[in-house]
């Protein structure tokens, strides 16, 4: 069983968790100046890295709120989490 520790609540059992995907996706300010192919880019592509990758989680059976999570893709194991809007860690200032 994968344990999650989520930043408000501590740690629990992935089960409480929802995953929301690739973190740090920000979304374009002028979607009217985009064409179809950065639109899909936008909308479609996302990283697939092996070893570190950030993603969002949400605490659905529990405070249900969003937060992010360094993970390692190939051991699952999660490194560190931090709530929305804060560095992520190693990240430059
Ligand atoms: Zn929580």
């Amino acid at each position: 069983m994968l344990l999650i520790t989520c930043p408000w609540c501590g740690v629990r059992s992935q089960t409480e968790f929802s995953y929301g995907g690739e973190a740090h996706i920000v979304r374009p300010l002028d979607t009217d100046a985009m064409n179809d192919a950065e639109w899909g880019d936008y909308v479609f592509m996302r990283k697939n890295s092996k070893g570190r990758h950030l993603e969002q989680w949400n605490h659905a059976m529990g405070c249900r709120r969003w937060f992010n999570a360094e993970r390692d893709t190939v051991t699952y194991r999660i490194k560190s989490v931090y709530k929305v809007g804060e560095k992520a860690p190693g990240a430059a200032e």
